[in-house]
């Protein structure tokens, strides 16, 4: 589609901070690299990375890219063709009939022959939806003010990869184009009922700072010039999920958190099943028969702690 959100193909890196991590790093590359995806295993240095980052495996097909602008080019996109769009309308119940299915949204109905769920961690919410798709997770980022060209040199970042660390739960870090830098993650946050509107919490905010500190003490004074978050749809396999929840109700849902390609993409593919034009083989990996789902036990909070206890005790051994 052309859309311009500041796309870089800059490659990705599954990065380490300690030994222990460039370990783990070096395991997934033998692994790709036995199942035939071209990745690239190496030392910070020559991957062009931050100087805390020993090395790690880069993915260099991908890059990073501005997630807003891509979903604005979207829904320019969408809007451009002729589909008729209700914005700002939430879906109440979709219902199964003889006549086809009813979608109630707060003052109507749409009906519809088809109908696919793409409502991901919010899925739980819609009665339709089989229980225990996904579980929500709430993730936090931070941003900083944009870095003077000389000090960004000066860390080392040459490559201006996008960046992954090898903890539990992963600090992530990638450049803008206005230079400035993007991290996050590092802590999850389970939902309690309904998953609603909610903001960063500060001490998340003030941890994934330190965090950001700690990668880059040269940078340390930079101010953090805004802080979001939002929900993402965890599963056990770490994979998506698609399927049908009745006959003429498809749902495609729980990228984990590495959906901006993977959301699309599988978009494509199951435009096509419920036309009817093509069956897809990559649809097929991630199409279950029947829609029971299995409790995900390493999502709840207790546990999403303790991994994110785990490794600030590792951080702490290698500093
Ligand atoms: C902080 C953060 C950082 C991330 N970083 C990355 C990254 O670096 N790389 C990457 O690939 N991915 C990343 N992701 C994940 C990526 O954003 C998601 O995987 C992707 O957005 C999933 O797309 P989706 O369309 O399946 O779901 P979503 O983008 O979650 O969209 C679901 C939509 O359904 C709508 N909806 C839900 N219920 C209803 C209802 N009842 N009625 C009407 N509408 C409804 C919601 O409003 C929402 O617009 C990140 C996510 C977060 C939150």
């Amino acid at each position: 589609l052309g859309i311009d959100c500041d796309y870089e193909p800059t490659g990705n890196v599954a990065a380490a901070v300690s030994p222990a991590q460039l370990r783990t790093a070096r395991k997934k590359a033998d692994m790709f690299q036995k199942a035939g995806v071209h990745v690239e295993f190496g030392d910070g240095r020559d991957l062009g990375l931050p100087d805390a980052f020993l090395g790690g495996m880069l993915e260099p097909r991908g890059g990073v890219m501005d997630p807003g602008k891509f979903a604005l080019g979207l829904r320019e996109a969408l809007l451009a063709s002729g589909a008729r769009v209700f914005e700002q309308t939430a879906v109440q119940a979709v219902e199964p009939t003889r006549a086809g299915v009813i979608v109630s949204v707060p003052r109507g109905h749409v009906r519809a022959a088809q109908v696919v769920l793409t409502t991901n961690a919010y899925s739980r919410d819609l009665a339709i939806a089989p229980k225990r798709l996904a579980a929500p997770i709430w993730c936090s980022m931070v941003e900083t003010e944009p870095i003077p060209p000389e000090r960004l040199t000066a860390t080392g970042w040459t490559s201006r990869s996008g960046i992954a660390t090898q903890h539990n739960i992963m600090e992530s870090f990638r450049l803008t184009r206005r230079n400035t830098i993007v991290t996050g993650v590092r802590q999850l946050q389970a939902a309690r009922g309904t998953v609603g509107a909610r903001k960063p919490d500060p001490e998340i905010v003030a941890d994934i700072t330190q965090g950001f500190r700690a990668r880059f003490p040269s940078l340390r004074d930079l101010a953090i010039e805004r802080a979001w978050g939002g929900w993402i749809a965890m599963t056990p396999s770490w994979l998506p999920v698609a399927g049908q929840a009745t006959r003429n109700i498809s749902y495609l849902i729980a990228c984990n958190g590495h959906g901006l390609a993977q959301a699309p993409y599988l978009g494509t593919l199951l435009a096509d099943r419920v036309a009817g034009d093509k069956a897809h083989d990559n649809l097929a990996t991630v199409w279950r028969m029947r829609p029971r789902f299995a409790p995900s036990p390493a999502f709840n909070a207790p546990v999403m702690r303790a991994m994110w206890a785990l490794d600030r005790r590792a951080d702490r051994k290698v500093s």
